[in-house]
């Protein structure tokens, strides 16, 4: 189906063709100052040489690439990795972790990480289904076993190792055991996932909530330590001042922008849908470059932090004990008599682009009478939702129902 696409490929489908080929020749561990050293891969690994001993920041999700990693910091160094500290436990930040454990390392993280681990073990079969659906299934995962860290902690951690200081900095984000690493002496900060370089992945449709408020107050925080040099969970260190300022206000003011909006709109009493019409970003957050709909999307920074301080229920009395969505098709289709009147405006609104709306109609007819046609047409509209989308995780989700639509 990719050969047939409409769109070019986004930078994220080519690093996830990276992850499937081993592309072990683009590992590069890039020097950025005074014994800092990062990879670019799907997740970025930070590598800090201090005089007493190394420590590794985010272990990242292809063991091949780790090795490569691994390799190429032992033809800088010869002393032990001291230390592993997990920004966050997501499975793309310390999935090979076994590769840069040494004897004597020690790995550093939040306390909230052993919780995560757990409920990924609980929920392995889980996890394993919606990551391969949001990330086209060549993860290449075969569980959700990873290892725990030896030292927690709350609040803030900090260490030192030969020359440099380590602080440790928790905050919500992308998950409730992040923290961002900061080394003063070179001020320098590791920031995991509370910068990646495209819009914040609030509200992903397949993940659990998100913290949008204190993402922008953690990175206030980072804001406030001016450094020279931010390494990102994803995507290209930043090596100036200033791009690293703009980078983060761009940061702090979309998710305060939308946190303030939802929870105005809640307070008037709007639904949902009412928001999703209501709320648009000002042109100068939708114009800026560090914050583009590639990953999250205002779409979804919507609906998450809606999600976060609401029930599920909408406020329409017809979704509080709803009948079966059969049932609710079979009395349409009864009162139409004719399932082609169907499907001849399906072909039409195919036609017309309008291939959501294909959805919903196309829905009365397979829900009612498991009708060929109408499965067909559907899988066609959700090929061209597909298509005419830029944004990596919808385009995937689309993709990966669309495969499953092609027993029909
Ligand atoms: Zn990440």
């Amino acid at each position: 189906m990719s050969s047939s696409r409409s769109l070019k490929r986004l930078p994220l489908d080519r690093q996830m063709d990276d992850i499937v080929e081993n592309s072990i020749e683009k590992i590069e561990l890039v020097s950025l100052k005074n014994g800092h050293y990062y990879v670019s891969n799907f997740a970025n690994v930070g590598v800090i040489m201090t005089t007493d001993g190394i420590v590794v920041i985010d272990t990242t999700l292809n063991k091949q690439h780790a090795k490569a990693i691994y390799n190429a910091i032992r033809q800088k160094s010869k002393l032990p990795i001291r230390y592993i500290i997990y920004t966050h436990g997501h499975l793309d930040h310390v999935n090979s972790t076994e590769v840069f454990k040494e004897t004597n390392t020690q790995i550093i993280g939040h306390e909230n990480i052993a919780d995560r681990f757990y409920k990924y073990r609980k929920l392995n079969d889980y996890h394993l289904r919606i990551n391969s659906v949001q990330f086209q299934g060549k993860l290449g995962l075969e569980s959700f076993h990873f290892i725990t860290p030896d030292i927690t902690f709350s609040k803030e951690y900090k260490f030192k190792l030969g020359d440099k200081t380590i602080y440790l900095m928790h905050g919500k984000g992308e998950t409730d055991d992040h923290c961002f690493v900061h080394v003063p002496e070179d001020n320098i900060v590791y920031s995991g996932d509370f910068f990646i370089n495209a819009f914040p992945n609030i509200g992903n449709p397949l993940k659990v909530n998100r913290f949008e408020r204190e993402w922008y107050e953690t990175c206030q925080q980072i804001q406030e330590l001016k450094p020279d040099v931010l390494v990102p969970g994803h995507g290209r260190a930043l090596c100036s001042k200033q791009d690293i300022q703009d980078g983060l206000q761009a940061i702090i003011d979309v998710l305060r922008f939308v946190h303030e909006k939802v929870i105005d709109c809640l307070n008037k009493g709007m639904t949902l849908e009412m928001m999703l019409e209501e709320i648009e970003l000002p042109s100068d957050l939708t114009n800026n470059k560090y914050i583009q709909p590639s990953y999250g999307c205002l779409e979804f920074a919507i609906k998450g932090t809606y999600r976060r301080y609401t029930g599920w229920f909408d406020g329409n009395p017809t979704n509080l004990q709803p009948c079966k969505q059969k049932d609710v098709a079979n009395e349409i289709l009864s009162l139409m008599k004719d399932a082609n009147i169907i499907l001849k405006r399906c072909r039409d609104l195919m036609d017309k682009g309008e291939y959501q709306m294909v959805l919903h109609l196309t829905d009365i007819l397979i829900f009612s009478q498991d009708n060929i046609e109408a499965k067909e047409l559907k899988k066609e509209a959700v090929r061209k939702c597909s298509e005419t989308n830029s944004n990596f995780i919808i385009r995937n989700i689309y993709d990966q129902l669309y495969y499953k639509m092609g027993m029909i």
